[in-house]
């Protein structure tokens, strides 16, 4: 196993639960040590931390709102000074609140704009100055295929994850040179506690949709994430990657 210094660290946003913490087991698993991120629930992310302690990774938790600028520099402080400079950023934290637009409340507007994509940029902007001194970075949003295909009920949503392609694209070109690659992650309609809301009519006319025939595992998008994140995909970058058992193909 590489021993713990010299292990690569990797930052997942919004670890506690669901995808990013899929994405922080199997970054782990591939030889990084982890900044676990949580928002709310300090007990799943520590249950997370101490889950891959015992078999030898470093892994901390870390608690911010990350929608949050003055939450985000203390955080990548809190990061740099117990763990070292981040190297590998996954942009996971997400929420919706979804509602036709005619009413939509300014709030969830607001609120998702916050949490989905000025989060991206906050993080991004944190980390990408350690990663220009590293001259090696690898920066990787999960986004979603709403952001391609748009949404009805989601405008909101889907508004944020196409800005955050948008957003990955600029930063892929400005970093190109300095060894950091820029990714997105397109998720189609995986099984978490996000999915696990929807009323069972909507399921069914969503996986009538998916050619695979089944919905994805958080597993499904972290084997894509961990694939943006090593050095196999040095001379991949501002792509868009869906993980969507073929929904949308575009
Ligand atoms: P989830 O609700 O299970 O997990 C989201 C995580 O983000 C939670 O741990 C939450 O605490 C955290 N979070 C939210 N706001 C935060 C904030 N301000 N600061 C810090 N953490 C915050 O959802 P999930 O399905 O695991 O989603 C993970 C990502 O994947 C999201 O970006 C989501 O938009 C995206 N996605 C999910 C699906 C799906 O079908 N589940 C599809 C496409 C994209």
């Amino acid at each position: 196993m590489t021993s713990a210094k010299n292990r690569r660290l990797a930052l997942v946003t919004g670890a506690g639960r669901g995808i990013g913490r899929v994405i922080a087991l199997t970054l782990a698993g591939r030889g990084f040590s982890v900044a676990v991120n949580y928002h709310n629930s300090a007990t799943a992310a520590e249950e997370l931390c101490g889950e891959l302690a015992a078999s030898g990774v470093d892994a901390k938790a870390f608690r911010a709102d990350v929608s949050r600028a003055e939450d985000v520099a203390s955080l990548f402080r809190a990061v740099e000074d117990s763990m070292g400079a981040v190297q590998v950023l996954v942009n996971n934290a997400g929420i919706t609140r979804d509602n036709l637009l005619m009413r939509m409340k300014t709030e969830e507007w607001n609120d998702v704009v916050a949490a989905n994509l000025n989060s991206v940029f906050y993080c991004t902007k944190e980390a990408i100055r350690g990663m220009v001194r590293a001259r090696w970075g690898r920066i990787v949003s999960i986004a979603s295929v709403v952001g391609l295909v748009g949404n009805a009920g989601q405008a909101n949503y889907s508004a944020t994850k196409a800005g955050i392609i948008g957003f990955t694209k600029s930063v892929a070109r400005e970093y190109a040179a300095r060894g950091i690659t820029a990714n997105v992650v397109a998720p189609g309609f995986i099984e978490t506690d996000m999915t696990g809301i929807l009323k069972e009519n909507v399921r069914a006319a969503m996986l009538g949709q998916i050619p695979a025939g089944r919905m994805g595992s958080p597993e499904d998008v972290a084997g894509a994430v961990a694939f943006f994140a090593s050095d196999e995909s040095e001379y991949l970058t501002g792509q868009v990657l869906a993980v969507d058992g073929g929904m949308t193909m575009c």
